[in-house]
């Protein structure tokens, strides 16, 4: 819109953004947000659209002219093999990097998948952006950070409360995975040799970048729910596996009993810290940020217990006598599982560069959340439950 500032009073110019990985759950949420309440224009690059089709087909999906259609545009592409991708990063003056394979459920039994995606296909994104001169927004994850150094504490050692044994410092903690038999790690350290090569781009040939290390943003249109949106035997991220479970009336799965812990922040206010990254380059390039919510921390467990008082809610249902059912994280994942105990973000960069802090309480995010996965799926649930299963 006109008239938009950024931090420092400056009127901001319309930007075209060169968006990777635009039709998921985070690129469908900033497209959405860069639609609604900018003038900048969006290449929005995916080898899917769904979640973006409202953007690209008109708010009411057919009928009037669509507003966006003149700041929006679709390239469905696939960046492992594309010669159209340095055209496109080249017409930009941002590319944001989205792209890639980020379901636990994959780290273990597609690592090779996994390592490809998360760090060979990023590269010639990062190429062309420093080749070109390009500025460059990339996604990393908070498992970077592995584990939290308190874990390897005696179960009863006073120091496991100190924050600095568990809390994660962009710029003062280390990165601990686990043997690389556990290839759950694939994914973590294919995203932290991405980062090293960026961060080596900007020290040795000027790359003008930003990382963002998301820890659990949560909300509508993440993932999918196996068989109804998604193949029947996929298994999604968390949300998503306790949202399939509240709508067909199943027990919650609490891997290995749920007892690690996650802080979950809203999509709706990460997107805002994101924008501001967009918008305040002088403040943004050179660093690395973590985006969560250090105030919204559960164990596994208690978000399936939270989950189901909330889903009843929202749905009118009771909910089962036994809500919750333990599985090993073998039979669950399968074999070279393996799990970060604690991610608690600290918000000291973000805070002092970009003024940013999240306000969804937990109860609000999954209240908000609860009720979209209710009104989307509730009833293709029911008539998939009451169709016979094909012999
Ligand atoms: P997502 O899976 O919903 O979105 C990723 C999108 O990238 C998908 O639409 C997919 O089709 C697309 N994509 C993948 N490979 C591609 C290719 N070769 N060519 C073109 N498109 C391709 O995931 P998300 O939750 O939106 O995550 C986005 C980014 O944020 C990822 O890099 C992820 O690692 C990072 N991240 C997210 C979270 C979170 O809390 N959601 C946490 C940590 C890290
Ligand atoms: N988890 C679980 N039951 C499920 C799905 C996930 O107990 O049905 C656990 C998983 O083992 C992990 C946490 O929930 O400890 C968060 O999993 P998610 O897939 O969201 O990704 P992560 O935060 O590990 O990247």
């Amino acid at each position: 819109m006109a008239g938009r500032v950024d931090l420092d009073g400056k009127k901001i110019t319309p930007l075209t953004i060169c968006m990777i990985g635009a039709g998921g759950f985070i690129g469908s949420h900033l497209c959405e947000k860069l639609m609604c309440e900018t003038d900048h224009k969006v290449f929005a690059v995916d080898v899917y659209n769904d979640k973006i089709k409202h953007l690209l087909e008109g708010e009411g999906g057919g009928g009037g002219p669509n507003p966006y259609a003149d700041r929006i545009h679709f390239h469905r592409l696939n960046i492992k093999n594309d010669s159209r991708l340095e055209g496109l990063i080249k017409m930009t003056d941002l590319t944001i990097n989205l792209a890639a394979i980020c379901t636990p459920a994959d780290y273990n039994t597609r690592p090779l998948d996994t390592i490809y995606s998360n760090f060979i296909d990023a590269l010639p994104v990062v190429k062309y952006c420093s080749e070109n001169g390009k500025r460059l927004i990339h996604f990393s994850t908070c498992e970077v950070y592995g584990k939290t150094i308190g874990c390897f504490l005696p179960k009863d050692s006073p120091l496991r409360q100190d924050p600095s044994y568990f809390v994660l410092s962009e710029d003062a903690s280390p990165c601990i995975f686990g043997p690389i038999e556990k290839q759950r790690w694939s994914y973590a350290c294919a995203k932290q040799l991405i980062e090293r090569l960026i961060y080596a781009e900007g020290a040795e040939n000027g790359l003008e970048f930003t990382i963002v290390r998301p820890f659990n943003w949560i909300g509508p249109r993440m993932d999918f729910i196996p068989g109804i949106d998604g193949p029947s035997e996929g298994v999604p991220r968390v949300l998503a596996c306790f949202s399939n479970n509240l709508l067909r009336r199943e027990p919650l799965k609490l891997v290995d009993g749920g007892e690690s812990q996650r802080t979950f922040v809203y999509i709706k206010d990460a997107i805002e810290a994101v924008m501001l990254m967009i918008e305040n380059p002088a403040r943004a390039n050179g660093h690395i940020f973590n985006v969560g919510n250090p105030n919204n921390e559960v164990t596994v467990r208690q978000l399936a217990e939270m989950m189901t008082q909330v889903y009843s809610k929202v749905s009118g249902e009771p909910s089962l006598e036994s809500p919750t059912i333990d599985i090993s994280s073998k039979e669950f994942y399968g074999e070279g599982y393996d799990d970060s105990d604690k991610r608690i973000p600290d918000m000291t960069i973000i805070n002092r560069q970009l003024g940013w802090n999240p306000k969804t309480s937990l109860w609000d995010l999954l209240e908000s959340t609860l009720t979209y996965q209710h009104r989307t799926y509730a009833e293709a649930i029911k008539k998939a439950i009451s169709q016979p299963a094909a012999s």
